[in-house]
């Protein structure tokens, strides 16, 4: 058995939805398809929360901007207008409309989640109507009602106790061989919607393969596999055949945007290999993310780019040393803000973080910070992070540019530039 993950690249056009069929249709195996957005359908529903939250007008335009991007794609995809699509697509919409007529709710994050879901819904309600219509019977699932998780909403933890016992259940391959899914979603034990954070599809395949052991999960993307750093910044990057769990937990901690960083955990845990490839190249093998070896890991320089870093200097203002009871007064107020630290330094009287850039947080955090320390900071800086790392590497990065702090280990180096 197989899971399948589709991004919202991978659909977000009638063609993008028909190239999906070919390979869907390519395999013989049982699988479980796992589902994105279309294109860029959570930015726009983001934007419909802002709004809907901040009461403000225009919502129903951009609903209806999103109903049109939606139908445009059915009415190339399918021939009659009588077809169920279109009675299932109008109810969906029908089904978010009645929300958002409603007073929002106290809770912005639990707003979000009832709102942001549509997207997931539609484009699996879509797919699998027309993988239907070509020709391969299949099931849509309702996400929500096995892969269980807490309430906090917007960012929902999983249920592992409960989702194992009701993921089986439902996905239990009696006369069905191909499924059809949310990715992102989740349910909390009252069947409240919840989602899984940006971006989580990856992690949704990653908990559905956990829980039914599955032989290998596929994630397809418009990439050839995980690059050694993003092509649209280094056009000359090249392709890592085969990396190690271990690695591509490093590459994901340090930024490379090519997996969900929670996606690899699960399938470590139970060694289940996961290939990330081209849904443009059916030829290309991608990338096989295994329990390979430290040494069978490719030792390519890999090069990971944080934009819109800010760098932050904290002294005491008695001139006394930094010491642990500083440093865990410092971590609690970073945590309590929810500022992400990137990279840190500490000498005998000062202590620098790199942050990400979260504008009201980060000053709000400064703020409080300034109460009891001296605080200079930088914005606009940017984070490069290089694995295996060498002086070649080291001086492609930093030529020519100012370095204001610096970081080495022996597989990593950082650097924090103007
Ligand atoms: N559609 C969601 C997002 O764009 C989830 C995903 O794509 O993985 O964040
Ligand atoms: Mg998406």
């Amino acid at each position: 058995m197989n899971i399948f993950k589709f991004g919202g690249a991978s659909v977000n056009s009638a063609d993008g939805v028909r190239n999906f069929v070919k390979i869907v249709q390519s395999y013989r195996d049982d699988m479980i398809i796992v589902l994105s957005a279309m294109g860029k359908t959570t930015n726009s529903l983001e934007e419909i929360v802002d709004a809907f939250v901040a009461k403000q007008e225009g919502v129903e335009g951009k609903v209806a901007s999103l109903y049109n991007y939606h139908v445009a794609i059915v009415n190339d995809l399918f021939l009659k207008k009588e077809d169920v699509i279109f009675s299932k697509l109008d109810s969906l919409f029908e089904e978010l409309r009645g929300y958002l007529k409603k007073i929002p709710s106290l809770s912005y994050e639990f707003d979000y989640d009832q709102i942001v879901c549509f997207g997931e819904l539609i484009s699996t309600t879509i797919v699998s109507e027309f993988l239907r219509f070509s020709g391969t019977p299949n099931k849509w699932v309702d996400i929500r009602t096995c892969l269980k998780t807490d309430d906090t909403y917007k960012e929902g933890r999983v249920n592992w106790e409960l989702s194992q016992k009701l993921v089986p259940q439902v996905f239990g391959f009696t006369n069905t061989f191909v499924y059809i899914t949310q990715g992102f979603l989740g349910g909390t034990t009252t069947n409240q919607t919840t989602t899984l954070g940006r971006e989580g599809s990856d992690y949704t395949a990653a908990i559905l393969s956990y829980i039914l052991e599955v032989d290998k999960l596929a994630i397809w993307k418009d990439v050839p596999g995980i690059m050694n750093a993003d092509p649209k910044w280094l056009p000359e990057a090249q392709k890592l055949e085969r990396i190690s769990y271990q690695e591509a937990i490093e590459l994901a901690f340090y930024g490379a945007k090519v997996i969900h960083p929670k996606t690899i955990q699960p399938i470590q845990q139970k060694k289940i290999p996961l290939q990330v490839r081209s849904f443009l190249n059916l030829e290309e093998s991608g990338t096989l993310i295994s329990t390979a070896s430290k040494k069978q890991d490719q030792l390519l320089p890999v090069y990971i780019q944080k934009k819109d870093q800010v760098l932050i200097s904290i002294r005491p203002t008695n001139f006394s040393f930094i010491l642990e009871e500083n440093l865990g007064h410092l971590f609690s107020v970073f945590a309590k803000h929810r500022v992400k630290v990137n990279l840190i330094q500490n000498s005998a009287i000062s202590f620098s973080v790199c942050v990400d850039n979260c504008d009201r947080r980060l000053m709000d955090m400064i703020e409080e910070i300034s109460n009891d320390f001296e605080v200079k900071y930088n914005e606009d800086l940017e984070l490069i992070t290089i694995r295996h790392h060498n002086a070649e590497a080291v001086e492609r990065m930093t030529q020519g540019r100012q370095i204001l702090l610096e970081q080495r280990s022996r597989d990593t180096a950082q650097f924090v530039l103007a």
